[in-house]
């Protein structure tokens, strides 16, 4: 029986919406939090862009010393030989990756004007494949753009041919949002029973319906006889109309009528790291978790009307599917209505020690004190809002990673 596992895309597709964005040190932070809730994989950027260099490296070192340990850090890139080798060439020790390319006969014929045919997407991607292969990929995931609004046959072709040439996984993009529960059901079972290879759902909310999706491709590749990696991102951030968001999904698979029962996570996600996760990246993108966010809106847990608040009294089960406590809610937060003192780009060693002494975090001396609170300032230069607790924390844990996380020096 195929198993159910989660790459969360915060850090590829979710960066890369128009008018949102996050900075170093936050898509750190984002990995970190992934890594406690037990997410099996993030995908944690662009080794080709070089402003994500350090940052990638500097995660990847994280990695290695055990911190961004069990989670797989694997990077995005579109499927050509030239982006697996300046992949290789900006990343070294990049471990696993995603190539890209699109597969609809609306892209062959919109995007690359008649300049590619189906065989020059093969052969792109083949070629891809093996130089990553040859260049010391461990893990590979082959994407299939637009993949809903292509036709089975070449989807098929084109997962079997990945896998032929040593693919891990092939990924089905719904990247316009177009398929419903119903038809990616068909499709991505057909393509699990006919390449026999663990599939990856991509799936967007154009349609409302990104989470649904998710569930039934899912579904699919289960029924198929093969592993399902879904793709989510955090409070559903993502191009246009987002991505599945990571809660609902979640909760999706572990909540909803009869489908934990078949179809099954294949390791333990810590739902009580919910609420933290989903706050931060709120903060963090400056978007506002909607009020009737699934889980962690304000309003998940919320009775006002007479006959819901009695019945929830008398027994939460009678309308609630699942309790805050699972999801890390119900702590009290303090929020200071009077003086504070925040972090800032123009910050001094006195407000800094006091904000790390309320967090009970001191200073062997001045100097360090002087030489984290730097880094502090660098930090909030990238951010330009004040750092939450964890980011301090962080800093002053690993500064000599978060030097090297907030270096952005232009490369050539
Ligand atoms: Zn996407």
């Amino acid at each position: 029986m195929g198993k159910i596992f989660i790459i969360d895309v915060t850090n590829r597709d979710g960066v890369q919406t128009a008018n949102l964005g996050l900075s170093k040190l936050e898509k750190t932070m984002i990995n970190i939090y992934l890594n406690e809730m037990g997410v099996f994989q993030s995908e944690f950027g662009f080794p080709t862009t070089k402003h994500e260099s350090h940052y990638l490296k500097a995660n990847l070192e994280l990695a290695m010393i055990g911190v961004l340990q069990p989670i797989r850090l694997g990077g995005w890139i579109r499927a050509t030989v030239g982006d697996v080798e300046q992949t290789f060439k900006l990343i070294p020790e990049i471990k696993h990756l995603n190539i890209s390319i699109s597969t609809s006969d609306q892209m062959i014929q919109g995007k690359f004007r008649g300049k590619k045919t189906k065989d020059d997407i093969l052969k792109t991607m083949v070629d891809a494949l093996d130089a990553a292969r040859s260049l010391g990929a461990e893990n590979i995931g082959v994407n299939a753009e637009d993949a809903s609004r292509t036709d089975l046959d070449f989807l098929i072709e084109f997962a079997s041919a990945a896998k032929l040439h040593g693919a891990d996984r092939f990924r089905y993009c719904d990247t316009l949002g177009y398929d419903n529960p119903f038809t990616i059901y068909d499709t991505i079972k057909a393509i699990a029973e006919n390449v026999g290879m663990p599939i990856e759902i991509h799936c967007h909310g154009d349609l409302g319906m990104a989470v649904a999706t998710s569930i039934g491709g899912a579904k699919g590749a289960v029924d198929g006889g093969q592993d399902a990696y879904i793709n989510t991102t955090v409070n559903g951030i993502g191009e246009r109309a987002g991505n599945a968001d990571l809660v609902a999904t979640v909760l999706a698979v572990l909540k909803s009528k009869s489908f934990a029962e078949k179809y099954q996570l294949g390791q333990p996600i810590d739902l009580s790291k919910s609420f933290k996760i989903a706050k931060f990246a709120s903060y963090a993108f400056g978007v506002p978790v909607p009020i009737n966010q699934t889980g962690v809106g304000a309003n998940a847990f919320a009775h006002a009307s007479g006959i819901h608040a009695d019945g929830v009294l008398k027994d939460p089960h009678n309308y609630e599917l699942y309790s805050y406590e699972e999801l890390g809610r119900g702590e009290p937060e303090f929020v200071d209505t009077g003086r504070e003192i925040c972090s800032g780009e123009y910050g001094g060693v006195s407000g800094f020690r006091h904000i790390m002494g309320k967090m009970e975090v001191s200073f062997v001396d001045a100097k360090e004190a002087e030489r984290v609170l730097e880094l502090v300032r660098y930090a909030n230069v990238c951010a330009q809002k004040p750092l939450v607790e964890d980011e301090l924390l962080f800093i002053a844990k690993y500064p000599d990673i978060a030097r090297k996380l907030l270096t952005l020096t232009p490369l050539d």
